[in-house]
């Protein structure tokens, strides 16, 4: 999509800080940190949210998730603990609408749950 900067930064037109790249798959550090070690972990592929996502995309959205068990092991936070989550539509907050997945470690995380 001409219009996605997630888009961008997978075809290098926008500056990204990368941390994991493989066919499907790039990771890079979101730019306004929620914890220590904020990254973005999304599929090349645009697709909008979970709510998008066909049969054909299962596989690259397991991708994902084994990006993420490489990036804890690479930044050192396997043991300490990380966490993954996607927001998807107006109530989880979701901003971008390119499939992107939070990785955040590097502190105790507050518990999930409604804003205040
Ligand atoms: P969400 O609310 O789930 O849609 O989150 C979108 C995330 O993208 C936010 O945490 C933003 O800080 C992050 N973000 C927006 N633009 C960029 C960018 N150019 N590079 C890295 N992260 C970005
Ligand atoms: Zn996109």
């Amino acid at each position: 999509m001409s219009d996605c900067i997630f888009c961008k930064i997978v075809e290098g037109e926008l500056p990204s800080k990368k941390v994991y790249e493989d066919n499907e798959v790039v990771a890079f550090y979101d730019i306004e940190p929620a914890a220590p070690i904020h990254v973005l972990i999304i599929p090349k592929k645009h697709f909008a949210s979970l709510n998008e996502a066909t049969d054909e995309d299962w596989a690259v959205i397991g991708q994902v998730q084994k990006a993420a068990q490489q990036i804890a092991q690479e930044l050192g936070v396997a043991e300490s603990g990380y966490r993954v989550v996607t927001n998807c539509g107006a109530n989880a907050g979701q901003i971008v609408h390119h499939l992107h997945y939070h990785f955040l470690a590097g502190a105790k995380l507050a518990p999930l749950g409604v804003a205040n």
